[in-house]
């Protein structure tokens, strides 16, 4: 097992606290905040219980050192909004003096946002000098940075493995019920949904999942490189002809464990993504392209979905952005949760196209992590879950 916040006593510790803050910012102004506000309840926890509490995190991905586009300055000011009764200090470097100065005049309840950890070298290398550091900036270790726990980078996976204490936070304690201890031992029919642009970025997730489920339905881009592989025209679709031999592969592997996989039998079908007077069709022209789903598809999946006890989605079933192609989506997300399955939506794209529907009060478990979620759907062993497992023996 592995130690949750309240399994430690962290009354008036020093913590290094991991946190993924990684926010849109235009022209120094937050484009949304839900990854801030997510971090909150393990913050308020901890300046609580009046903690010290050192709080890291990264923000895009600077390439050359520091740069004012990529610093988290304007996270620290939300933060400070967002706690009011807290004093929030922000540093202007990483590890250096202003850090340090800082963090070592802590009191007790107070926060101290660190800069962009990418703004070192050596985060992303996971450099153990770096790592070293931060071990100084605290006695207990607390991540709760989801969307990085796939990383082995200096601040999630090697700063960790210098603590004796490693506990999760309360967002990545729940991301590990939902998406791995659920899934251990999963209620059946266990049916995975998947859809979005890319084969490419799914196969590993695919093949693992196609040894486990009891049905899979595909649907958005991805799909049409199954439908060619089965040799069906898909016109100028979205293709990834070097995933054939693959795609073919894991339709096979299906077959022979005897397990539903879905593909669309109709779509909706258009001359460009732009064309916003799209037909429904069964049939994909040479000219033309599918950019979602169509209704004898959603009624093809919604059968499936109907008897299934546990569901994993991930990825939109068409072109969600667009008005005329958002239907496929928004219809299947209502069919979702419409079942009393435990429902769990991972990776981004999925988690908008939810939105957009506007069912998300009724999915048991939306996860906030992009790759992090889809590797540890996968199965994978993800570094900062590793070291969590690792100290919690
Ligand atoms: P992903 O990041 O792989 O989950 O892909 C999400 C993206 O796939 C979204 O931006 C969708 O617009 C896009 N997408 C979904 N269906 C299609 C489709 N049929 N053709 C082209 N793009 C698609």
């Amino acid at each position: 097992m592995y130690k949750k916040l309240k399994d430690a006593d962290i009354a008036k510790k020093r913590i290094f606290l991991r946190l993924d803050l990684n926010v849109p910012i235009k022209e120094g102004k937050i484009k949304d905040d839900s990854r801030i506000t997510a971090a909150l309840p393990t913050i308020r926890y901890l300046l609580e219980k009046g903690a010290k509490v050192v709080a890291a995190s990264h923000l895009g991905r600077p390439k050359n050192g520091p740069a004012p586009e990529f610093s988290l300055a304007p996270v620290a000011r939300r933060l400070s909004e967002l706690l009011p009764e807290h004093k929030v200090l922000f540093a202007r470097d990483v590890v250096g003096e202003d850090a340090r100065a800082k963090a070592s005049g802590l009191k007790e309840g107070e926060l101290l946002l660190l800069e962009n950890v990418r703004f070192e070298a050596g985060e992303t290398k996971g450099n153990e000098e770096l790592a070293a550091k931060f071990r100084e900036f605290g006695d207990v270790y607390v991540t709760d940075a989801f969307g990085a726990l796939h990383r082995a980078h200096a601040s999630v996976y090697q700063a960790a493995k210098l603590f004796d204490v490693v506990l999760a936070g309360f967002l990545v304690e729940k991301e590990i019920k939902y998406l791995k201890e659920k899934l251990e031992t999963p209620e059946r029919p266990y049916f995975a949904l998947l859809g979005g642009a890319k084969v490419s970025d799914k196969i590993p997730i695919l093949k693992s999942l196609v040894e486990k489920v009891d049905g899979i339905a595909i649907g958005g881009g991805m799909a049409y490189t199954f439908l060619l592989a089965k040799g069906e025209r898909v016109g100028k679709s979205l293709l990834e002809a070097e995933m054939i031999g693959t795609a073919t592969a894991i339709m096979k592997r299906a077959l022979e464990r005897g397990i539903p996989f879905l593909l669309p039998v109709d779509h909706i079908v258009a001359s460009s993504i732009e064309d916003t007077t799209p037909t429904s069709s069964v049939r994909i022209e040479e000219n033309s392209a599918a950019f979602d789903i169509g209704p004898k598809t959603v009624a093809l999946f919604a059968n499936e979905l109907k008897k299934a006890k546990t569901i994993i989605w991930n990825g939109p079933m068409g072109v969600f952005e667009k008005e005329q192609f958002k239907t496929g989506t928004v219809e299947i997300a209502k069919v979702v949760a419409d079942t009393d399955a435990l429902k769990i939506v991972g990776g981004g794209d999925s988690v908008s196209a939810i939105k957009v529907a506007g069912v998300e009060d009724r999915i048991t478990h939306i996860s906030t992590g992009g790759g992090a979620s889809l590797e540890l759907l996968a199965g994978d062993k993800l570094p900062g879950v590793e070291i969590l497992y690792e100290k919690g023996q």
